[in-house]
């Protein structure tokens, strides 16, 4: 059938225009052959999203985690602890594009 494409990693069968396979998530438009250049940035661009907020949500977290309830610090207020988790965010969010810029290379 022309409009089903079935993926390469786990053999789900899923409509063509599908970005990524809904069972196991892999990119499937990398797979593919024939989409112009135009499609294949776009889904670049929402990977380097994707990644870049993942990184930022954990970042966030993990120092707001650790200021707010590891380290416990009686000098630093809520609104401190809050301006340097968006520090940790922000890194976060760098580190998560640098994990998918390594991930592109190893292919
Ligand atoms: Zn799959």
């Amino acid at each position: 059938m022309p409009d089903t494409m079935q993926c390469p990693v786990c053999n789900h069968l899923g409509a063509a225009t599908d970005v990524r396979c809904i069972q196991c998530g892999s990119t499937l438009i990398h797979e593919a052959t024939g989409h112009s250049e135009g499609y294949r940035k776009a889904t670049d661009y929402m990977d380097a999203r994707l990644y870049g907020g993942i990184g930022a949500f954990f970042g966030f977290a993990i120092v707001a985690t650790l200021l707010k309830f590891i380290l416990v610090s009686p000098w630093l207020s809520d609104r401190e602890i809050y301006a340097v988790a968006v520090g940790g965010a922000i890194a976060g969010g760098v580190a998560g594009r640098l994990l998918l810029r390594a991930k592109r290379r190893g292919y």
